[in-house]
């Protein structure tokens, strides 16, 4: 997973982009970047690095970026390994003509695509599927970048929104099923394209609307221009729907949907299907947070924050060990005694992936004297994995891909657990058919090209 932003203005643009990726900066920890169009449209200058935002684009750096059109990335590695080699925006010159792109969302044929154009003696410098797009954009790139994205979404196959940084403006894509949000706004004279409406009212603009699914858009000299890849694809769009479970900022709202309305609704919803009898609500913080005030709500069983969050720790969920991901949690995560000391307890989180945080969260909050703790999870069980952008591991690690609910509560000790299920799940989405919720029921819009464990 990753964040994008691109923003088109009369005005230099650098320092805006580095807010605007600041806000994004929940979509990926690990490596980040700025490419600007400099004022004469004479090159992209770049700088990407590995870390955070705030430490890799440093004024220094922001100095050296001036221009009007500019792009940026965070990143959160789901195709190609961390490394420096893949941060991104990616960058290059063909024919004379400058081209730069950021990517979020995965590719499922670039194993196949990165073959054929090696085969025709394309040097690869990074291990991304994004560098497949820049070499097909650039390959078909003869003056006019609208139809050279037409045929790149021809050879182009899974998860995809995209910013393009040509001479001939900012250019968002968004693939016809819409995997991966992307939302345009305004400010003054200025267009922001990002990954999530937060960062538009952040930079203090205004939204207007999503980009829709296989809808390209074209933004220069103050002007839009929007055209259809092929059809209209909006009957067939298929967003992500754990964008709304885990992902996005609880401020973002996708597609007509508010992800914070959305995660509150969905604790209410599992309350109301509940009839158990306990002390306290208590959130994982911070993506359990919505869901327990839901369910607070609902059930009327006091809301209590009985998990204290360091801030200062990252994710804990890629790290590459079991045993690193066990300190990493506990680290993360630490009860407050005098909270759970003695008390029955409902402990809310968005989802579970491998059981790690669960299991040893209970085991802390036993250790804190809890008396019962009663797991509720505000999605269904992830039984399988995700090959359009989100980072779930192979189907063998997921804990429900072959455990029953009954073997998982026993495996993480609680005392009962339950999720929501799916149609619970469409219910807290307005019952808007428009997700792909692959990962719960396996229904791929488009066959993944993998072998599966
Ligand atoms: P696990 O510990 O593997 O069961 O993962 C579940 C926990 O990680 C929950 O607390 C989620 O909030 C969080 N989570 C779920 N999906 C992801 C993801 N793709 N990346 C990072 N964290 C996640």
């Amino acid at each position: 997973m990753c964040g994008i932003i691109g923003i088109s203005s009369d005005k230099d643009i650098s320092k805006e982009l580095y807010y605007g990726l600041y806000s994004l900066q929940h979509r990926g920890q690990e490596s980040c970047g700025i490419a600007v169009l400099n004022e004469d449209n004479n090159s992209i200058n770049y700088h990407r690095g590995m870390g955070l935002v705030s430490d890799v684009l440093r004024k220094e750096e922001l100095d050296n970026l001036n221009g009007n059109i500019g792009i940026g990335h965070v990143r959160y590695s789901t195709a190609g390994g961390s490394h420096v080699s893949n941060c991104q925006p990616l960058a290059g010159v063909c024919r004379r003509r400058k081209l730069s792109i950021a990517h979020n969302g995965n590719l499922i044929n670039h194993n196949y695509l990165r073959q054929a154009l090696e085969e025709e003696g394309f040097m690869f410098q990074t291990s991304i599927d994004s560098e497949v797009i820049l070499y097909i954009l650039s390959r078909y790139y003869k003056g006019n970048i609208i139809d050279s994205v037409k045929i790149t979404m021809d050879y182009i196959k899974g998860a995809y929104s995209l910013v393009i940084l040509s001479e001939e403006g900012l250019v968002a894509v968004r693939d016809p099923y819409g995997f991966r949000p992307l939302v345009l706004g305004k400010k003054g004279n200025e267009y922001i394209v990002s990954s999530e409406s937060s960062s538009i009212d952040i930079l203090g603009g205004e939204v207007i609307r999503d980009i829709e699914p296989g809808e390209i858009v074209l933004i220069n000299n103050g002007e839009v221009k929007s055209y259809n890849y092929k059809d209209n694809y909006k009957e067939k769009q298929k967003t992500c729907i754990f964008e709304h479970v885990y992902f996005a900022r609880n401020d973002a709202i996708i597609d007509g949907v508010n992800a914070y309305e959305f995660r509150v609704r969905s604790g209410q919803i599992l309350a109301k299907e509940d009839d158990i009898d306990a002390d306290i609500v208590i959130p994982v913080p911070d993506s359990g947070i919505p869901g327990a005030l839901g369910y607070n709500k609902e059930s009327n069983i006091p809301l209590k924050e009985g998990l204290v969050k360091n801030r200062y720790v990252g994710r804990t969920f890629i790290k590459p060990t079991q045993s690193e991901r066990e300190i990493g949690v506990k680290l993360k995560l630490n009860p407050l005694t005098s909270v759970v000391k003695g008390k029955s307890i409902v402990l809310i989180d968005d989802s579970i992936v491998r059981g790690t945080t669960s299991k040893i969260l209970i085991d802390s909050l036993r250790k804190a004297g809890a008396k019962e703790v009663h797991l509720r999870i505000t999605s269904p069980p992830v039984k399988y994995s995700c090959y359009f952008g989100i980072d779930t591991p192979r189907r063998s690690q997921l804990i429900a891909s072959k455990n029953s609910v009954e073997d998982i509560r026993k495996e993480i000790g609680a005392d009962s657990l339950k999720f929501l299920s799916t149609d619970a799940l469409m219910k807290a989405a307005n019952c808007k058919n428009i997700f792909c919720m692959a990962c719960f029921d396996g229904k791929y819009p488009i066959e993944p090209m993998v072998e599966e464990d």
